[in-house]
């Protein structure tokens, strides 16, 4: 067996086998097979797929290439959840410390931002001192002490995924059902989680555009979840427009942070509690979800969720004064804002421009080891369905670029559209699949 000939078998259309699948990752992770070999592998599974025993088949080989955390040991229901990734999508920094506010364990294992969509790593270091990184001893021990630890793939958990997340990030791979589902499910099994609640977006700001392939997305990670024995909840919810009005690392942090306060958006608040409750139906906590979400916005609201942030920042390494003040922390030196140059109404946003843009600014990589910069981002000042003036603020951008304005100003005009005729928003929470 050669990493050649499987590349080849791939790029021909054949089915690997799970031997072929399993050498190829384990030769990887061990260096020899180089990194174009693998870009090559990705982008052959990319136009070729792989039916549902190749993509078990990879999930398996991604969990395999590190330990798992075994926390049967903590007689409480532990359960996590994951999105296939958004433009604005901060879900994940509240409703991880609010479920456990609640009484959930949720060990959290990450990724960062992904092609034009933000990552919750990225999101967290870009508070001052705070590590996504650690021994497994460590990720157990915070987990036992308040409930909750958020950490990227190490070298012990799923360190294939981080690697193979990397190349995907920066050579246009991302946008594939069995290389997704690999990715997220390897690394929430290896979390050591009874169950697992999934957001799949779907819309042009998401990894898969097309409800149809959302929905096989959808099923796939479903199947996989069940075959490991997981109980698994999908939701499709609409990524037609960014999550809240925030868009970069410490701009989400920081609207996290309201939210956690019960002063976030709708859109947002809404996400947040629909998840959070499933994920206490999920645990038996609750038995019916009107409960679940009642619980969930009063935690919101009585301040348990935004002290359990505080000890999640602090048990990480945080500065917790910036979660206290965030109005402390330093803003970008370049602020623009794009006006609207006629009355109408916000009729849509081409989301994946915006998050495009986003990571023009700053927000993102180009190149896999490009730095990103936390205080980069957009702050919208309108969503779909607002009433719009000649003159108002429609958006503004952060970023420490100061050349930027003049080559995005146009790209951020088309990304935004005002027509005369009022329009709904789009319903954010499409549909809820079961295993
Ligand atoms: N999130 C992940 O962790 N992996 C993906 O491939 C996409 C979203």
């Amino acid at each position: 067996m050669t990493a050649y000939e499987i590349i080849a078998k791939k790029r021909d259309g054949h089915t690997l086998t799970t031997n072929e699948i399993h050498f190829f990752i384990r030769e990887f992770l061990m260096g020899n097979i180089k990194d174009y070999q693998m870009t090559a592998f990705l982008m052959a599974v990319y136009f070729r797929g792989m039916n549902f025993q190749e993509t078990l088949s990879l999930t398996e080989a991604y969990l395999h290439s590190g330990k798992r955390l075994d926390l049967s040991d903590i007689p409480i229901p532990k359960i996590d959840k994951h999105s296939t990734g958004g433009v604005g999508d901060k879900v994940s920094l509240v409703l991880a410390p609010l479920a456990a506010s609640l009484g959930l364990l949720v060990p959290m294992l990450s990724g960062r931002g992904l092609g034009h969509t933000g990552g919750t790593l990225d999101k967290l270091e870009s508070i001052p001192g705070f590590k996504v990184s650690g021994t497994l001893r460590q990720f157990k021990k915070q987990i036992r002490a308040i409930g909750v630890a958020i950490y990227g793939q190490t070298d012990e958990l799923v360190p294939v995924d981080r690697k193979i997340y990397a190349l995907r990030d920066v050579t246009a791979t991302v946008d594939s059902i069995p290389l997704i589902t690999a990715s997220i499910m390897s690394k929430k099994l290896a979390g050591g989680i009874d169950g697992l609640v999934l957001d799949v977006k779907v819309g042009n700001g998401a990894v898969l555009v097309e409800r149809q392939q959302a929905e096989i997305l959808a099923r796939n990670m479903l199947k996989v979840g069940q075959a490991f024995g997981k109980k698994v909840v999908v939701y499709l919810t609409s990524m037609e427009q960014p999550l809240g009005l925030k868009i970069g690392n410490w701009l989400e942090v920081e609207e996290s942070i309201e939210c956690l306060q019960g002063r976030g958006p709708d859109d947002l608040t809404e996400l947040v509690v629909e998840l959070t409750a499933e994920m206490l139906l999920l645990a038996g906590m609750v038995e019916k979800k009107t409960e679940a979400r009642r619980k969930c916005r009063q935690a919101l609201q009585n301040g348990i969720a935004f002290e359990k942030m505080l000890q999640l920042v602090r048990a990480q390494g945080g500065n917790t004064q910036f979660i206290l003040h965030p109005e402390n922390y330093p803003t970008a030196s370049y602020r623009k804002e794009l006006k609207a140059t006629a009355n109408g109404y916000l009729t849509g946003f081409d989301t994946r421009e915006i998050g495009l843009i986003s990571v023009a600014l700053g927000a993102g990589r180009m190149l896999a080891n490009d730095p990103v910069d936390p205080r980069a981002g957009i702050i919208l000042h309108k969503k779909i369905g607002d009433p719009v003036k000649t003159g108002d603020t429609l958006l503004e951008i952060h970023t420490n670029k100061t050349n930027v304005w003049k080559s995005i100003q146009q790209q951020l005009r088309s990304a935004v559209n005002v027509s005369a005729k009022p329009i709904q928003p789009p319903r954010l929470i499409l549909k809820r699949l079961a295993s």
